[in-house]
Protein backbone atom coordinates (compact mmCIF):
# COMPACT_ATOMS: atom_id res chain seq x y z
CA UNK A 1 0.00 0.00 0.00
CA UNK A 2 1.30 3.30 -0.99
CA UNK A 3 2.12 6.01 1.86
CA UNK A 4 0.02 9.11 2.48
CA UNK A 5 1.59 12.29 0.86
CA UNK A 6 3.25 10.07 -1.50
CA UNK A 7 4.82 10.99 -4.78
CA UNK A 8 3.44 10.47 -8.03
CA UNK A 9 5.72 9.85 -11.52
CA UNK A 10 3.51 11.29 -14.52
CA UNK A 11 5.07 9.61 -17.39
CA UNK A 12 4.28 10.82 -20.73
CA UNK A 13 4.57 7.84 -23.06
CA UNK A 14 5.63 9.22 -26.77
CA UNK A 15 4.84 13.07 -27.45
CA UNK A 16 1.07 13.17 -28.48
CA UNK A 17 0.15 15.48 -25.65
CA UNK A 18 2.46 18.60 -25.00
CA UNK A 19 4.14 19.31 -21.52
CA UNK A 20 2.30 21.90 -20.81
CA UNK A 21 -1.11 19.60 -21.23
CA UNK A 22 0.61 16.95 -18.62
CA UNK A 23 1.63 19.34 -16.37
CA UNK A 24 -2.63 20.54 -16.47
CA UNK A 25 -3.41 17.14 -16.05
CA UNK A 26 -0.85 16.81 -12.95
CA UNK A 27 -2.40 19.73 -11.35
CA UNK A 28 -6.16 18.31 -12.03
CA UNK A 29 -4.61 14.96 -10.00
CA UNK A 30 -2.93 17.28 -7.31
CA UNK A 31 -5.82 18.82 -6.35
CA UNK A 32 -7.97 15.86 -6.36
CA UNK A 33 -5.86 14.03 -4.05
CA UNK A 34 -5.00 17.19 -2.01
CA UNK A 35 -3.24 16.20 0.77
CA UNK A 36 -3.11 12.36 -0.23
CA UNK A 37 -0.61 12.99 -3.61
CA UNK A 38 1.89 15.47 -2.17
CA UNK A 39 4.23 15.92 -5.16
CA UNK A 40 4.26 15.08 -8.90
CA UNK A 41 6.83 13.90 -10.84
CA UNK A 42 6.38 14.69 -14.89
CA UNK A 43 8.51 12.54 -17.08
CA UNK A 44 8.93 11.44 -20.80
CA UNK A 45 9.30 8.37 -21.49
CA UNK A 46 10.37 7.77 -25.24
CA UNK A 47 8.68 5.29 -27.26
CA UNK A 48 8.34 4.27 -30.83
CA UNK A 49 4.68 5.42 -32.75
CA UNK A 50 3.06 2.14 -32.09
CA UNK A 51 -0.84 1.31 -32.62
CA UNK A 52 -1.18 -0.75 -29.76
CA UNK A 53 0.09 -2.07 -26.60
CA UNK A 54 -0.35 -4.75 -24.10
CA UNK A 55 -1.28 -2.81 -20.64
CA UNK A 56 0.23 -5.27 -18.46
CA UNK A 57 3.60 -5.46 -20.69
CA UNK A 58 3.74 -1.38 -20.52
CA UNK A 59 3.41 -1.38 -16.60
CA UNK A 60 6.27 -3.70 -16.03
CA UNK A 61 8.24 -1.21 -18.45
CA UNK A 62 7.20 1.46 -16.30
CA UNK A 63 7.66 -0.46 -13.00
CA UNK A 64 11.28 -0.93 -13.64
CA UNK A 65 12.18 2.33 -14.61
CA UNK A 66 10.52 4.31 -12.12
CA UNK A 67 9.94 4.10 -8.34
CA UNK A 68 6.19 3.88 -6.48
CA UNK A 69 3.20 5.33 -7.47
CA UNK A 70 3.21 5.48 -11.34
CA UNK A 71 1.16 6.70 -14.20
CA UNK A 72 1.86 6.91 -18.00
CA UNK A 73 -0.10 8.48 -20.86
CA UNK A 74 0.13 6.88 -23.62
CA UNK A 75 -1.44 7.68 -27.25
CA UNK A 76 -1.31 3.56 -28.04
CA UNK A 77 -4.41 1.46 -27.61
CA UNK A 78 -4.00 -0.94 -24.73
CA UNK A 79 -4.63 -4.48 -24.88
CA UNK A 80 -5.67 -6.83 -22.47
CA UNK A 81 -5.40 -10.62 -22.82
CA UNK A 82 -8.68 -11.83 -20.98
CA UNK A 83 -11.33 -9.69 -22.76
CA UNK A 84 -12.94 -11.00 -25.65
CA UNK A 85 -15.08 -8.43 -26.75
CA UNK A 86 -13.33 -5.06 -26.44
CA UNK A 87 -9.62 -5.64 -27.64
CA UNK A 88 -8.64 -1.68 -25.89
CA UNK A 89 -9.60 -0.20 -22.49
CA UNK A 90 -9.14 3.67 -21.51
CA UNK A 91 -6.72 2.84 -18.58
CA UNK A 92 -5.39 -0.37 -16.63
CA UNK A 93 -3.54 -0.94 -13.61
CA UNK A 94 -1.53 -3.41 -12.45
CA UNK A 95 -2.32 -5.14 -9.75
CA UNK A 96 1.15 -6.41 -8.49
CA UNK A 97 2.83 -3.13 -8.72
CA UNK A 98 1.81 0.70 -8.52
CA UNK A 99 2.17 1.10 -11.75
CA UNK A 100 -1.42 2.33 -13.64
CA UNK A 101 -1.74 2.98 -17.41
CA UNK A 102 -4.63 5.64 -19.35
CA UNK A 103 -4.55 5.44 -23.36
CA UNK A 104 -6.09 8.69 -24.89
CA UNK A 105 -6.31 7.26 -27.99
CA UNK A 106 -9.96 6.68 -27.87
CA UNK A 107 -10.35 9.86 -25.41
CA UNK A 108 -9.65 11.91 -28.39
CA UNK A 109 -12.11 13.82 -29.86
CA UNK A 110 -13.34 13.56 -33.87
CA UNK A 111 -11.41 16.77 -34.83
CA UNK A 112 -8.70 18.10 -32.19
CA UNK A 113 -7.22 21.74 -32.84
CA UNK A 114 -8.97 23.87 -31.28
CA UNK A 115 -8.52 24.80 -27.48
CA UNK A 116 -11.96 23.43 -26.55
CA UNK A 117 -11.31 20.21 -28.30
CA UNK A 118 -7.59 19.96 -26.69
CA UNK A 119 -9.30 21.23 -23.08
CA UNK A 120 -11.98 18.33 -23.77
CA UNK A 121 -9.18 15.91 -24.02
CA UNK A 122 -7.16 17.05 -20.95
CA UNK A 123 -10.53 16.84 -18.94
CA UNK A 124 -10.91 12.86 -20.01
CA UNK A 125 -7.62 11.97 -19.44
CA UNK A 126 -7.31 14.03 -16.11
CA UNK A 127 -10.65 11.96 -15.07
CA UNK A 128 -9.80 8.20 -16.42
CA UNK A 129 -6.11 9.20 -15.03
CA UNK A 130 -7.85 9.65 -11.41
CA UNK A 131 -9.90 6.78 -11.84
CA UNK A 132 -6.30 4.81 -12.56
CA UNK A 133 -4.55 6.47 -9.54
CA UNK A 134 -7.20 5.86 -7.29
CA UNK A 135 -6.86 2.25 -7.88
CA UNK A 136 -3.13 3.00 -6.63
CA UNK A 137 -4.64 3.89 -3.66
CA UNK A 138 -6.77 1.02 -3.36
CA UNK A 139 -10.35 2.23 -4.52
CA UNK A 140 -12.30 -0.02 -6.57
CA UNK A 141 -14.67 0.42 -9.18
CA UNK A 142 -18.34 1.49 -8.49
CA UNK A 143 -20.53 -0.77 -11.00
CA UNK A 144 -23.34 1.85 -9.89
CA UNK A 145 -23.23 5.43 -11.11
CA UNK A 146 -22.28 6.73 -7.48
CA UNK A 147 -22.70 10.26 -7.70
CA UNK A 148 -19.84 12.24 -5.57
CA UNK A 149 -21.53 15.92 -3.65
CA UNK A 150 -20.95 18.02 -6.22
CA UNK A 151 -23.41 15.75 -7.88
CA UNK A 152 -21.20 14.62 -11.07
CA UNK A 153 -20.11 11.08 -10.95
CA UNK A 154 -17.32 9.84 -8.77
CA UNK A 155 -14.56 9.24 -10.68
CA UNK A 156 -14.21 5.86 -9.88
CA UNK A 157 -17.48 4.98 -11.66
CA UNK A 158 -17.21 2.20 -14.26
CA UNK A 159 -20.85 1.38 -16.25
CA UNK A 160 -21.16 -1.27 -18.66
CA UNK A 161 -18.69 -0.78 -21.66
CA UNK A 162 -20.81 -3.44 -23.64
CA UNK A 163 -23.82 -1.04 -23.68
CA UNK A 164 -22.61 2.02 -24.84
CA UNK A 165 -19.65 1.37 -26.98
CA UNK A 166 -16.91 3.37 -26.52
CA UNK A 167 -17.56 6.56 -27.94
CA UNK A 168 -21.16 6.15 -26.04
CA UNK A 169 -19.16 5.18 -23.25
CA UNK A 170 -16.72 8.16 -23.25
CA UNK A 171 -19.42 10.68 -23.46
CA UNK A 172 -21.76 8.91 -20.65
CA UNK A 173 -18.93 7.94 -18.10
CA UNK A 174 -16.03 9.71 -18.46
CA UNK A 175 -17.69 13.04 -19.68
CA UNK A 176 -19.85 12.17 -16.52
CA UNK A 177 -17.47 12.04 -14.13
CA UNK A 178 -16.54 15.05 -11.82
CA UNK A 179 -13.01 15.52 -9.99
CA UNK A 180 -14.26 14.57 -6.50
CA UNK A 181 -15.08 11.38 -5.03
CA UNK A 182 -18.16 9.87 -3.66
CA UNK A 183 -18.80 9.73 0.07
CA UNK A 184 -17.43 5.90 0.21
CA UNK A 185 -13.96 6.79 -1.70
CA UNK A 186 -13.73 9.06 0.81
CA UNK A 187 -14.05 7.55 3.87
CA UNK A 188 -12.05 4.94 2.53
CA UNK A 189 -9.14 7.49 2.04
CA UNK A 190 -10.12 8.99 5.38
CA UNK A 191 -9.52 6.00 7.39
CA UNK A 192 -6.31 4.70 5.62
CA UNK A 193 -4.61 8.10 4.89
CA UNK A 194 -6.00 9.93 7.00
CA UNK A 195 -7.70 11.91 4.66
CA UNK A 196 -9.20 15.32 5.65
CA UNK A 197 -11.45 17.62 3.21
CA UNK A 198 -10.72 21.47 3.56
CA UNK A 199 -12.99 22.93 5.82
CA UNK A 200 -14.29 25.14 2.89
CA UNK A 201 -15.08 22.07 0.97
CA UNK A 202 -17.01 20.68 3.80
CA UNK A 203 -19.37 23.83 4.20
CA UNK A 204 -19.84 24.12 0.67
CA UNK A 205 -20.93 20.37 0.39
CA UNK A 206 -23.86 21.52 3.18
CA UNK A 207 -24.88 24.38 1.65
CA UNK A 208 -25.36 22.64 -2.18
CA UNK A 209 -27.10 19.23 -0.30
CA UNK A 210 -29.50 21.77 1.60
CA UNK A 211 -30.67 23.34 -1.47
CA UNK A 212 -30.77 19.99 -3.84
ZN1 LIG B 1 -11.36 0.67 -12.57
ZN1 LIG C 1 -16.46 6.71 -5.19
Amino acid sequence: MLAANSKLNLVRIGSHITISSLKEIGNGLLASFHGIIGEIDLAHHESPMIDSIDARLLTLILGEEYIGNTLGITDADLKIDDDEFYNSILGGKNPNNDVAVVSTKKLTPDHIGSEAEIDLLIDRTTKVALHEVGHNFGLTDHASFRPAPDGSLCPMSRGEFNKFGYRGYVRAIVDGRGLRFCDECRLFLQSVYGWKDSQKDIVKDRLTSSFN
